[in-house]
C-alpha cells in the first residue's frame, strides 16, 4: 500500500508507513535550523493581489516543526501562529455549547463512559419536550450555536430521532432567543443519513477520529460498529458525498503518540483538500478526561500543557484557514494559554450530561449522566467577560452558513481579505444582542465599550456606517439578527 491522498481508502490516505517515515524525517531534522527557517518562511502570510494568503504546510513539514525543541524557534512558531490567527480570525472567538441528547450506546470505546458495559451511568435520552426545555435554557444563557452529541444506538437513537431533535431545536424561539446553527457530533453513518442531516439544515458535521493508528484504534474500540476503522476514517468522504461541505476533524489526545496523531490529522486534511477541494472546516483538540468508569491515567500517552500548546500552534500554521475548537475539558488557565495560538471557537457554560441545562442554576450541575468532568465551570456570562478583558471579541455569529458561505466559499472569504468587513461587524452585532438580552451589568459595560472601539476597525466606510446603524437598532428598537 502506497500513500495516496487522493485515494478513498483509509489505509492509503492515512498511510501507516508514510506516518512512520514522516516521524523519522522529523526526528532527523528537528535541529536543522536552515530547514526549519525555510518552513516557517513558506508558512508566513503573504500579501497577494487577492488579499492575504497563507500556503499552509504538508504533514512532513509541520511534523518537523512539532519535533523541533529549540526554544527560540518554538517562540518563532508561536509568533507565526499568532500572526496567522490574527490575519484570518482577528481577535474574534466564536461561542458555542454542547447539547447531549442521549447516552445510550452500543459501542465499547474503552476511554468513554458511555460504553455499553458501564453499569454505573444511568441511561437517558431526551424527549422532544426535554429537548425544548434544554434549548430554552441555552437560549436564556445567550447561546445561538449548538453542537449536538449522542451515543451510537440504532434502536434508541436512530437517525430519525436525531433529525426530530434538530427540528425541535430550530423551532424553539423563546423571548429573543434562537438557535441559528446546529453542528452535529454523532457516529459515522451512511451517505443517505448524511444527506438527511444536510436537508435538516445542520452546520458542521463533526466526527473525532480518536486515533489514526489503526492497530490502537481497533484495540480501543473492541466491539460495536465503531470498531470498523475504515468505515470511521472514511466517514467524512461519505458526509461530503451526502452534500455536507463543512466537516470537523479531531483526535482524542492521550490515546496514542501525539506526533503520530498530528501527522495523521494533517494527512486527513490533505486528503479532504485533494479529493473534495476543501479542507476541514474545523479541527478539535480534545484531551482525555476523568469520567464514570474511566481513569485517564491508564492511557499512557497523555500530553502536558506545553506540548498541547505547541500542537495547537503547529496546526494553526499548517492549516491556516481552519477553525480550531477548544472545549471546557480544558481549564481556564489552559484555555488562556492557547487562545492566542490559533483557537477560534470555544464552548462556554457547558454541561456534558443528558438534560444538564434545564432546571439547574449556573452553580448547580448534575453529574450522574455526565460524559466527562468539565474543567472550566464558569457561566457563559463569565466566559464572555473574561474573553473581553483579555482583548478578544466573543462572537455569536452564524452568518456564513446561513448566507450559504460554506465549504470552499467560506475558505474564499478568508483568502480575499473580506473577513474584516464581514466577520468583524457580524461578531460585534451578535455580541450586542448578547449584551442587550442576557449579560450582567458588568459584562454589558465592558462589552459596550469594546464594541464602540472595535467598530472603528471595519475598513469599508459604508459597511461601518451601516453596522453602526444596526447596532443602534438592536439597542433601541429591539431588532435582531442583522448580518452581512
Ligand atoms: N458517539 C459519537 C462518536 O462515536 O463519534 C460522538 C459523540 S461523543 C459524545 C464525542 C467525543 O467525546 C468522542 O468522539 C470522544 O473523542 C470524546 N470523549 C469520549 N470519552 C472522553 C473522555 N473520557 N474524556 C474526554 N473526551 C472524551
Amino acid at each position: 500500500m502506497a500513500y495516496d491522498p487522493k485515494s478513498l481508502k483509509a489505509e492509503d490516505f492515512i498511510n501507516h508507513e508514510e506516518i512512520l517515515e514522516t516521524l523519522e524525517y522529523a526526528e532527523k531534522n528537528k535541529h536543522n535550523r536552515e530547514l526549519i527557517e525555510q518552513i516557517l518562511e513558506k508558512a508566513a502570510p503573504k500579501k497577494t493581489k487577492r488579499g492575504v494568503e497563507c500556503a499552509g504546510l504538508s504533514h512532513r513539514e509541520a511534523s518537523v516543526l512539532l519535533a523541533c525543541d529549540i526554544p527560540e524557534l518554538t517562540e518563532k512558531m508561536y509568533a507565526l501562529a499568532r500572526e496567522i490567527k490574527e490575519a484570518f480570525y482577528g481577535n474574534r472567538i466564536v461561542m458555542f455549547a454542547p447539547l447531549y441528547l442521549s447516552n445510550y450506546c452500543v459501542n465499547k470505546c474503552v476511554y468513554c463512559p458511555y460504553h455499553y458495559q458501564n453499569k454505573e451511568i444511568p441511561r437517558k435520552k431526551l424527549t422532544q419536550e426535554e429537548v425544548k426545555q434544554e434549548v430554552i435554557a441555552l437560549q436564556d444563557m445567550g447561546h445561538k450555536r449548538l453542537a449536538i452529541e449522542s451515543g451510537e444506538d440504532p434502536v434508541n437513537n436512530p437517525i430519525e430521532y436525531i433529525l426530530d431533535c434538530i427540528k425541535t431545536i430550530y423551532s424553539v424561539q423563546h423571548k429573543n432567543g434562537a438557535i441559528r446553527r446546529v453542528n452535529v457530533n454523532i457516529a459515522a453513518t451512511t451517505v443517505e443519513n448524511y444527506r438527511k442531516l444536510k436537508e435538516a439544515g445542520i452546520g458542521t458535521y463533526i466526527l473525532f477520529q480518536e486515533t489514526y493508528h489503526k492497530e490502537s484504534y481497533e484495540r480501543l474500540h473492541p466491539a460495536g460498529p465503531k470498531h470498523n476503522y475504515a468505515y470511521h476514517t472514511e466517514a467524512m468522504d461519505r458526509a461530503m458525498e451526502g452534500g455536507i461541505d463543512d466537516v470537523g476533524l479531531g483526535v482524542l489526545f492521550g490515546l496514542e503518540l501525539y506526533r503520530y496523531e498530528f501527522a495523521g490529522i494533517l494527512m486527513h486534511a490533505e486528503h479532504l483538500e485533494a479529493v473534495h477541494g476543501v479542507g476541514p472546516h474545523t479541527i478539535s483538540v480534545p484531551r482525555i478526561k476523568r469520567a464514570s468508569d474511566i481513569d485517564p491515567s491508564v492511557f499512557d500517552n497523555g500530553i502536558d500543557d506545553d506540548t498541547f500548546a505547541k500542537i495547537i500552534a503547529c496546526i494553526r500554521i499548517a492549516v491556516p484557514y481552519t477553525g480550531m475548537i477548544i472545549s471546557t475539558r480544558e481549564s481556564e488557565a489552559c484555555r488562556a494559554k492557547v487562545m492566542g495560538l490559533g483557537i477560534s471557537q470555544i464552548s462556554g457554560g457547558s454541561r456534558t450530561s443528558v438534560g444538564g441545562y434545564a432546571g439547574y442554576t449556573a452553580e448547580e450541575r448534575p453529574h450522574d449522566t455526565e460524559q466527562f468532568d468539565v474543567s472550566d465551570q464558569r457561566s457563559l456570562d463569565e466566559v464572555v467577560r473574561w474573553l473581553m478583558e483579555k482583548g478578544y471579541i466573543p462572537s455569536f455569529c452564524t452568518a456564513c452558513y446561513r448566507e450559504g458561505r460554506t465549504g470552499d466559499r467560506f475558505m474564499a472569504l478568508c483568502k480575499v481579505g473580506q473577513i474584516q468587513n464581514c466577520c468583524h461587524p457580524n461578531a460585534l452585532m451578535t455580541l450586542q444582542e448578547f449584551l442587550t438580552d442576557y449579560a450582567s451589568p458588568e459584562t454589558k459595560k465592558i462589552g459596550e465599550e469594546l464594541i464602540a472601539r472595535e467598530i472603528l476597525n471595519v475598513p469599508d466606510e459604508k459597511r461601518r456606517q451601516r453596522a453602526i446603524e444596526y447596532l443602534d437598532e438592536i439597542k433601541t428598537q429591539g431588532k435582531r439578527d442583522f448580518r452581512f
